[in-house]
């Protein structure tokens, strides 16, 4: 069994501009939907220093190590990691975001997961250095933005759909949590924080709407009390519109697949990069030109674009050392001259392979 994200086919991050949203509770019956379906789920509870999936999923169990690495918690078949688990102590974790990363690093690649379709990452509210490093580091195929309808909801749900743009995660879509409460006795629907603010914010920022999940005293009591509302109401009132978003996701997690120009392998040859974009066709890339196309604030101007590395300056024998993935957009390159601060699309690269030079790369 190989440990951390290499077992997941899909890596979904959830995120939201702030907190109280609902983030975790449509984390948690998201995970208990893909489940029902059929597949299988982990769940990585990135809020380190709020940790709410083990009062939601409903075990506070404490995880057990093997050879090295961590095993996951299982409740009714659906796999998590969380510092509530880990820290028993009932104090708050209190740690400077260095440390939170370094806990954070070790669920993405410390745990023994088994085979995953689908891993999601409950992210903390907001876009700041953790969220970042996680939405790099975490390889992610997918990332669903969470909103309520207020107007001060939306706003702040924009720097989520920018932060996942900018590191070039592809954004599966909007879901508008709390979209009105639907009156049991009167089967009246009462937008109480409005409707429709998510799927406008969709269409503005040109992203997909996942749809909206009604204000619901079930979703909310379920979380509170650990049940499974998928199984609890047998996929119908409140746990179909997670069955319903869990179809959504499905299908856009796969277009998004099919639209990502992640290659089939990279490898350094003799110094050399060579990419796979296709099986059994290898391309190498001449040393030279990707040093000199270096996108790094050093080698480019970052306000002007224009460039400062020159290309007397780059060693005639120049070679590569070895390459690093960065999320499943790009990589870094090593140089035998010890640079190594640029990043390389992948669709940069595929459109050099084509032969149009580029001098930016630019994330
Ligand atoms: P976040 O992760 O965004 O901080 P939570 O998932 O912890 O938010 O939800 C905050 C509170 O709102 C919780 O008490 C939760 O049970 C409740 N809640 C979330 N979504 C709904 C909903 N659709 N209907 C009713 N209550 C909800």
């Amino acid at each position: 069994m190989k440990p951390g994200l290499d077992s997941a086919k899909n890596i979904i991050a959830i995120a939201s501009g702030k907190g109280g949203v609902g983030k975790s509770t449509v984390t948690t019956n998201l995970a208990f939907a893909l489940k029902e379906k059929g597949y299988s789920v982990g769940v990585i509870d990135g809020d380190i220093y709020g940790p709410s999936q083990p009062g939601l999923l409903g075990s506070n169990e404490r995880p057990k190590a093997e050879g090295g690495f961590i095993l996951p918690i299982e409740k009714d078949g659906v796999k998590f990691i969380s510092m509530g688990v880990m820290n028993t102590s009932g104090k708050a974790m209190i740690m400077r975001a260095p440390l939170a990363i370094r806990a954070l690093s070790q669920f993405l690649s410390g745990v023994l997961w088994g085979e995953l379709d689908y891993l999601l990452i409950d992210l903390p509210p907001g876009t700041g250095d953790i969220q970042l490093t996680l939405a790099q580091q975490a390889r992610l195929t997918g990332a669903i933005v969470v909103t309520t309808p207020q107007r001060v909801a939306l706003e702040i749900s924009r720097n989520g759909v920018d932060m996942f743009r900018t590191v070039n995660v592809p954004i599966l879509g909007i879901v508008e949590n709390m979209s009105g409460f639907s009156c049991k006795s009167c089967g009246e629907t009462t937008p109480i924080f409005k409707t429709g603010g998510g799927e406008k914010l969709a269409s503005t920022e040109e992203v997909a709407y996942l749809g909206a999940i009604p204000l619901d005293p079930e979703i909310m009591a379920s979380g509170d009390e650990g049940v499974n509302l998928i199984t609890h109401h047998k996929g119908v009132g409140p746990a179909k519109a997670f069955m319903d978003l869990a179809d959504t996701v499905i299908k856009g997690q796969e277009a998004a697949k099919s639209d990502t120009a992640e290659p089939h392998s990279i490898e350094v040859v003799n110094g050399k990069v060579q990419i796979e974009w296709e099986a059994g066709s290898p391309k190498t890339y001449e040393t030279f030109d990707l040093r000199f196309a270096c996108p790094c604030a050093n080698c480019v101007d970052e306000n002007t674009g224009v460039q400062i590395l020159k290309a007397e300056q780059i060693a005639t024998d120049i070679s590569v050392t070895r390459h690093q993935l960065v999320g499943r957009y790009g990589m870094a390159i090593h140089f035998s001259d010890g640079h190594n601060t640029g990043i390389y699309k992948f669709s940069k690269l595929k459109e050099m392979e084509s032969g149009s030079r580029q001098d930016s790369f630019s994330v």
